[in-house]
C-alpha cells in the first residue's frame, strides 16, 4: 500500500477504513469485527471512528476488534465540538478510551466547527498530548477560512489533518483546500469516499470500471487517492468489501482514465462552499 505522510513524518496507508453505523446492531458484530481485522491485516491500518458514531457503539466494537492488535493500528476518533472545551475535551477523550480499551488515540479530530473558541480546543487537545492521552491532534469538516483562522491560534500550526467529504461526485476541495494542503504537506482525509455507496450504483462508472477489469468501488477508491496527500477511509461491514477496498491501493489510473471521469464527473471551475454530510 502506498503511503502518506503526516506533518511529523509519521507515515500511513492511504487507505484506511470508516466505522459510522459499524457496532450498531448486534447481529452483525461478529462479521463487522472480522471486516475490520481484514482490513488490518491488507495493510488498511487506520481505524476512524468517533464518539458520536452509534452514541460510542462503534468505539466499543472497534475496541473489540482490535484487541491484541493496538500497536499495528493507527487510532482516530473524534470529539463532539460541544464538547471541545478544556474540562469537555479531557472528559469525551478518556470515555473514547474506555470505549475502546487503550490508553491512547494516535489522532484526536475536532469532528466540525461549534462555538467553543478553537484556542481553547487546541490548548485541551495541547494538555492530552501532554499526559499522553493523544499522539496528536487534527479537525474535520473546516474549510479554508477556518484553516486560516486555525494557524493564527497559538499552537494552531500543529494540526495534523483535515478529514472532508471527497469523492467523485464532491470534488469542490479541488479547487482550494486540497492544494492548498498540500502546499502545507497537510493530508487530508477524504470521508465517504464512495459517496455512502451511490456511487457504487452509477452505470457510467461501473461501465468504466469493467472495462478495467475492476469494481466501481475500487477505480472510485484508486481514484480519490491518486493525486497523493489524500488518506481515504471507506466504511465496509463484510470482510469481502474490505478485501475488495485494499485492492485499489495497487491501482494506478492512466491519464486517459483520468480525464473519463473528469468527463462523467467533472473537477470544480470555482470557489464551492465545503461540503459536509
Ligand atoms: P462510504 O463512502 O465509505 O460508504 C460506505 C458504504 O459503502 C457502506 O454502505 C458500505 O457497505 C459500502 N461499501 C464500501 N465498500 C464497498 C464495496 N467494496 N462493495 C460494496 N459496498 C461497499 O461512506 P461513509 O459515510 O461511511 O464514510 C466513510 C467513513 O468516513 C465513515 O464510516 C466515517 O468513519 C467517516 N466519516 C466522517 C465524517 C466526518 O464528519 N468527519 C462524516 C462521514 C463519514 P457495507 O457496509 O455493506 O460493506
Amino acid at each position: 500500500m502506498r503511503s502518506v505522510s503526516l506533518p511529523d513524518g509519521t507515515e500511513l496507508p492511504n487507505l484506511g477504513l470508516g466505522t459510522w453505523y459499524i457496532g450498531d446492531s448486534r447481529n452483525r458484530r461478529d462479521e463487522e469485527i472480522r471486516a475490520l481485522r481484514t482490513g488490518v491485516d491488507f495493510g488498511m491500518n487506520l481505524i476512524d471512528t468517533a464518539e458520536m458514531y452509534g452514541d460510542g457503539a462503534s468505539e466499543q466494537l472497534v475496541g473489540e476488534a482490535i484487541d491484541g492488535l493496538r500497536d499495528e493500528v493507527f487510532l482516530v476518533s473524534k470529539v463532539y465540538p460541544h464538547n471541545a472545551t478544556i474540562e469537555g475535551v479531557a472528559d469525551a477523550c478518556e470515555a473514547s478510551l474506555k470505549r475502546l480499551g487503550t490508553d491512547r488515540l494516535d489522532l484526536y479530530l475536532l469532528h466540525w466547527r461549534g462555538g467553543v473558541p478553537l484556542a481553547e480546543t487546541v490548548e485541551g487537545f495541547e494538555r492530552l498530548i501532554a499526559q499522553g492521552k493523544i499522539l496528536r491532534w487534527g479537525v474535520s469538516n473546516f474549510d479554508p477560512g477556518d484553516m486560516d483562522e486555525l494557524s493564527d491560534v497559538p499552537g494552531g500550526g500543529a494540526v495534523a489533518t483535515n478529514q472532508v467529504l471527497y469523492n467523485l461526485s464532491t470534488r469542490g476541495i479541488e479547487w482550494d483546500l486540497l492544494p492548498e494542503a498540500r502546499a502545507n504537506g497537510l493530508p487530508i482525509m477524504a470521508y465517504s469516499p464512495v459517496d455512502q455507496a451511490r456511487l457504487l450504483q452509477d452505470g457510467d462508472l461501473i461501465e468504466l470500471a469493467g472495462d478495467l477489469g475492476v469494481s466501481a468501488a475500487q477505480l472510485a477508491l484508486a481514484w480519490a487517492i491518486d493525486g497523493g496527500g489524500v488518506i481515504a477511509i471507506p466504511k465496509a461491514g463484510w470482510a469481502e468489501h474490505v478485501e475488495e477496498n485494499a485492492e485499489a491501493a495497487e491501482l494506478i489510473l492512466s491519464d486517459e482514465i483520468r480525464a473519463e471521469l473528469d468527463a462523467l464527473f467533472p473537477p470544480p471551475n470555482g470557489r464551492e462552499p465545503l461540503a459536509i454530510l
